[in-house]
C-alpha cells in the first residue's frame, strides 16, 4: 500500500482509538472508510463488521490493523496527558459526547462515578454443563463448536439467526430475534461459548438471545460477570468495557481514606485494591469482602468528616458533676415509676452531662413512650447545679403542650418553667427575656424563637430539640453557634431503621425507648377496600354510641391544599348528614390559625366532639390520650411510616383501639405496605419493612436523596456492623490523627450534600 494511504489510514485508526473505539473516527463508519481506501483483502475481512463489534473485539480488530499496517505498536497508549478522577465522564477512555449523555442519564457525572459504578449483581457463569445434560429452563454456559448457522424470516419483521452448537455430548441451538449481524460474527466450525436460559422449542433444545463470546476472548462467559444497572441504549458488554478500561488507567488515582494500621487491623482492604474486585471478582467471597472494605472506607470517611467539623464547633463544654441522689429524687417525686428504658436513657444523659465532651444524644421512642419525662430529668439534673435549659419544639402547638405537661411535672419542685413563642405578649416577653439573662428562668420552652439574638441565659448547658415526626430538622445547627458547649438531647419519635440512624445520626449517642409505660398497645388494625367505606361508618357510629372519640384523617395532597380540604370538609358535611347524624364532628386543618386550631382541639378533649375529622395536622400537636378510635380515608396516600405514626395517636392509654385504613391502591408496593401496616405495630419493625419495599430514598423522602446517593459503598439495609464498626475506629483514632485537608475536603465533596440536608 502506498505511504500516504497507509498513513491516511493509521490516523485514522488512532483517531478511533483516542475516541475510544466508538466507530466515531470518521464519518460514515470506520469499515466505510477502509473499503474505500483499500482493497487488501486481509484489511477489509479484518474490518468487517465492525459497527457490531463489542468494544473488546474492536480494541483488538484496531489492533492487529495497526499491526498489519506497521510492524511499531508502541503507540498503543494515547500520548495526550491523563485526565484526572474528578474530570467530567467524556474525559474518560472510550467516552465521546454519545456515551456521555448515556453515561450522565445513568447519574454518572466524573471519571470517579464510573469507576464506582457497582454492579447491581454478580451473575456467576463460571461452571461449563455438558450440552447433553441440560434440562428445559435451566441457565447455564456450555461450550463446543458450531456446526451450522443460517439465517431466516419467518415475518416480514421478525429476523432469525440460528446456531447449532454441539460438543461431545450433544447439541443446542442458539436463536436470536432481529440481530442479523450475528451471522457474520460467527462463522461454521468456530468455538464458541453460549449463555443463557434453555427452553424446548419444536422438540429442539434452545437458548433464546444468549450471551456469546469466541472460546478465546472471556469477557462475558465462563467467568463471575458483573451486571451493571444499565439504559437501554448502553449495553452492559459496552459499559463493561468502559469501566474496566478506566479503572486500569485511572486507579492509581484513587486516594486512601483509611490509615494502613487501621485497614491492617480491621483486615480491610485499602480501596485501590478493593475497587477492582468489585467490578472482576475472581470468587464471591472476594466480590464480598472487597465491597465491605469500602463501605468501612467509605464510612470511615462520613465519620471522621463529621467528627473533624464537630470538633471544630465545640470545644469546651459546660459540666454537670453526677449526683446519684437527685437522680433518684427526680424519680421518687413522680406520680409513676419509670420504665427500666427510662431510667437507663436518664443514667447515660447523667453520664454524658459529666463528661468534658459536650454530649450529643439521640432520644428515641414511639410517641407515648416517655421521652419527654426522661428530658424533664435532664433539665432537673443541670436546675440542681443551676445551669439553665432550653426545650425547642417544632410548632407552637406543641411548645404550648410540653409547657403544659412540665409545669405539672416540676410543680413538687421549686424549677422555674416559662414558655416563650411568637404568640407571647410583647410584655410578657421582655420580663421572660430578663428573667432568663438574669438565671431567674431554669426551663424554657419554646419554638425557634428562641434562637434569636436577643434571647440571652445566665448559664445555658442542656438544649433539647424536640423533633416530634421530623427527620433531622429543628435548626440544630443555628442552636450550637449560639452556644459553644451546651449540651445537646435530640427527642425524636421518628422510628428510623438502625443502619440509617447509624449513618444520619453517627455523631449522637442513642438511647431507645422500646418499652411502652402502658405495656403494649391493643391496636387492633383493619384494611378496608373504598368500596366497603360505608361498613367502616357503620362501624364507628357503634363505637361512638359506646362513648369512644375518634380521630378522622385525609391525606394532605401536596399539588392541591385547597382540593384536600375540601374533601376533609365535604366527608365532614356528609357524615354529618349521614351516618354519623347523631354525634357532633369537629374540623381542624392547616389553614386554620393557632387559637382557632386550640379551640377544636380543646372542644375534642373536653368532649364536646365526638370525632375530629382532619388533615394530617393532628400529625403534630395533639395529645389525648383516651382516644381509642382512628380512620384514615386514602391509607393508600400515606408512607407506611407516617400511617404508623398516625396510629401512634390512639390507644394510649393501653386501652383496646381499633384502627381503619381505607384504601384500594393500585401498586403491588402500596398493598405490600397496607398489610405490613395490618400486621406490625412496632414502629421499629414498621419502618425496616418500609425500607426493604420503598429503598433508603423514598423512606427518607424526595428531598432527601443527596443523602442516600453519597453513600455509594455502604449498603444502607444491611451495613450496621461496619458503620459501628468504622465510628468507633474514627472515634478511638482522631485525638491522634491529623487533620488530614485533602481528606476534609474529599468529605466535603461526598457528603456535602448529606450534610446539608441533615443540618436543613
Ligand atoms: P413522649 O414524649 O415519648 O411522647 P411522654 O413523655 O409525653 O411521651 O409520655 C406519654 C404519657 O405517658 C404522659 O402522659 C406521661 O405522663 C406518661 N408516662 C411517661 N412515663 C410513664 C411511666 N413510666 N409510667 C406511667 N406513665 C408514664
Ligand atoms: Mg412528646
Amino acid at each position: 500500500m502506498e505511504k500516504q494511504k497507509r498513513q491516511k489510514i493509521q490516523k485514522i485508526l488512532q483517531l478511533e482509538q483516542k475516541k475510544g473505539f466508538q466507530n466515531e473516527a470518521v464519518l460514515g463508519g470506520l469499515q466505510n472508510f477502509i473499503e474505500n481506501q483499500t482493497d487488501s483483502e486481509q484489511i477489509t475481512d479484518l474490518i468487517d463488521g465492525y459497527a457490531e463489534m463489542s468494544p473488546w473485539k474492536r480494541e483488538q480488530v484496531i489492533q492487529e490493523l495497526n499491526n498489519y499496517l506497521q510492524n511499531d505498536t508502541s503507540g498503543e497508549k494515547s500520548s495526550a496527558t491523563q485526565a484526572a478522577l474528578h474530570s467530567p465522564v467524556d474525559q474518560a477512555t472510550g467516552v465521546g459526547k454519545k456515551r456521555q449523555e448515556q453515561l450522565n442519564n445513568l447519574g454518572l457525572e466524573t471519571i470517579e462515578d464510573l469507576l464506582f459504578h457497582f454492579p447491581r449483581k454478580i451473575d456467576d457463569r463460571r461452571n461449563i454443563t455438558a450440552v447433553g445434560s441440560l434440562s428445559p429452563e435451566e441457565t447455564a454456559t456450555v461450550t463446543g463448536t458450531v456446526k451450522k448457522i443460517n439465517t431466516f424470516q419467518p415475518r416480514p419483521n421478525v429476523k432469525i439467526v440460528k446456531a447449532a452448537l454441539q460438543d461431545e455430548s450433544g447439541m443446542v441451538f442458539g436463536v436470536w430475534f432481529n440481530q442479523p449481524w450475528i451471522s457474520n460474527q460467527i462463522s461454521p466450525g468456530e468455538e464458541v461459548a453460549f449463555y443463557g436460559t434453555t427452553e424446548r422449542n419444536y422438540g429442539e433444545l434452545q437458548i433464546q438471545n444468549p450471551v456469546w463470546e469466541p472460546l478465546e476472548e472471556r469477557h462475558k462467559t465462563r467467568m463471575l460477570v458483573p451486571i451493571y444497572p444499565a439504559t437501554e441504549d448502553l449495553s452492559q458488554t459496552t459499559l463493561r468495557w468502559i469501566i474496566r478500561k478506566n479503572l486500569s488507567q485511572y486507579v492509581d488515582q484513587i486516594v486512601e481514606y483509611v490509615p494502613g494500621e487501621i485497614l491492617e487491623r480491621t483486615q480491610y482492604q485499602p480501596r485501590k485494591e478493593a475497587l477492582p474486585k468489585i467490578h472482576n471478582p475472581t470468587s464471591l467471597a472476594e466480590y464480598d469482602k472487597a465491597r465491605k472494605s469500602l463501605s468501612f472506607s467509605e464510612l470511615f470517611l462520613f465519620n471522621y468528616g463529621l467528627h473533624y467539623h464537630s470538633k471544630q464547633a465545640a470545644s469546651k463544654s459546660v459540666t454537670i458533676p453526677v449526683r446519684e441522689q437527685f437522680l433518684n429524687q427526680f424519680w421518687n417525686q413522680l406520680p409513676f415509676k419509670p420504665t427500666r428504658d427510662q431510667r437507663n436513657a436518664l443514667s447515660d444523659i447523667q453520664q454524658d452531662l459529666a463528661s468534658s465532651d459536650p454530649m450529643n444524644r439521640l432520644l428515641q421512642g414511639d410517641v407515648g413512650s416517655g421521652k419527654t419525662v426522661v428530658a424533664a430529668g435532664a433539665c432537673f439534673l443541670c436546675y440542681k447545679e443551676e445551669v439553665q435549659s432550653v426545650l425547642m419544639a417544632p410548632t407552637t402547638v406543641l411548645a404550648k403542650q410540653h409547657y403544659k405537661t412540665l409545669q405539672e411535672l416540676f410543680t413538687p419542685t421549686d424549677l422555674t418553667v416559662e414558655l416563650l413563642t411568637g404568640d407571647t405578649s410583647n410584655s410578657i416577653r421582655k420580663s421572660t427575656l430578663e428573667n432568663l439573662d438574669a438565671g431567674k428562668i431554669d426551663l424554657i420552652i419554646g419554638t425557634h424563637a428562641l434562637l434569636e439574638e436577643e434571647v440571652t441565659f445566665k448559664k445555658l448547658g442542656l438544649a433539647i430539640i424536640d423533633e416530634e415526626q421530623r427527620f433531622g430538622v429543628a435548626q440544630r445547627k443555628s442552636l450550637r453557634e449560639k452556644e459553644d458547649g451546651v449540651n445537646r438531647l435530640v427527642l425524636s419519635a421518628t422510628p428510623i431503621p438502625r443502619t440509617i440512624t447509624a449513618t444520619l445520626y453517627s455523631q449522637f449517642d442513642i438511647s431507645r425507648l422500646e418499652q411502652l409505660p402502658h405495656g403494649n398497645k391493643q391496636i387492633e388494625t383493619f384494611w378496608v377496600a373504598e368500596s366497603r367505606r360505608s361498613e367502616v361508618y357503620e362501624s364507628v357510629a357503634t363505637k361512638l354510641e359506646k362513648g369512644c372519640q375518634a380521630f378522622i384523617i385525609f391525606p394532605l395532597i401536596e399539588e392541591s391544599d385547597q382540593l384536600n380540604l375540601n374533601a376533609a370538609r365535604q366527608t365532614k358535611q356528609e357524615l354529618s348528614n349521614n351516618q354519623l347524624k347523631d354525634f357532633e364532628l369537629g374540623l381542624v386543618h392547616g389553614r386554620l390559625s393557632d387559637s382557632e386550631k386550640q379551640s377544636v382541639l380543646s372542644d375534642f378533649q373536653q368532649g364536646n366532639l365526638d370525632a375530629l375529622v382532619s388533615t394530617t395536622v393532628i400529625e403534630v400537636g395533639i395529645d389525648v390520650p383516651e382516644v381509642n378510635l382512628l380512620v384514615i380515608e386514602h391509607a393508600d396516600r400515606f408512607g407506611l411510616t407516617q400511617l404508623h405514626q398516625l396510629r401512634g395517636r390512639i390507644g394510649r392509654t393501653g386501652n383496646e383501639s381499633t384502627c381503619f385504613a381505607i384504601a384500594s391502591p393500585s401498586t403491588d408496593t402500596g398493598r405490600q405496605r397496607l398489610e405490613a401496616f395490618r400486621e406490625h405495630l412496632d414502629g421499629f419493625t414498621i419502618v425496616e419493612k418500609d425500607l426493604r419495599i420503598r429503598g433508603p430514598g423514598d423512606l427518607l423522602g424526595p428531598a432527601q436523596h443527596g443523602f442516600e446517593d453519597s453513600f455509594r459503598c455502604c449498603n444502607l439495609l444491611e451495613d450496621l456492623e461496619i458503620m459501628n464498626q468504622a465510628r468507633a475506629e474514627v472515634r478511638s483514632a482522631l485525638p491522634n490523627l491529623e487533620a488530614d485537608p485533602s481528606l476534609i475536603d474529599e468529605f466535603d465533596r461526598r457528603f456535602g450534600n448529606a450534610i446539608r440536608w441533615i443540618e436543613s
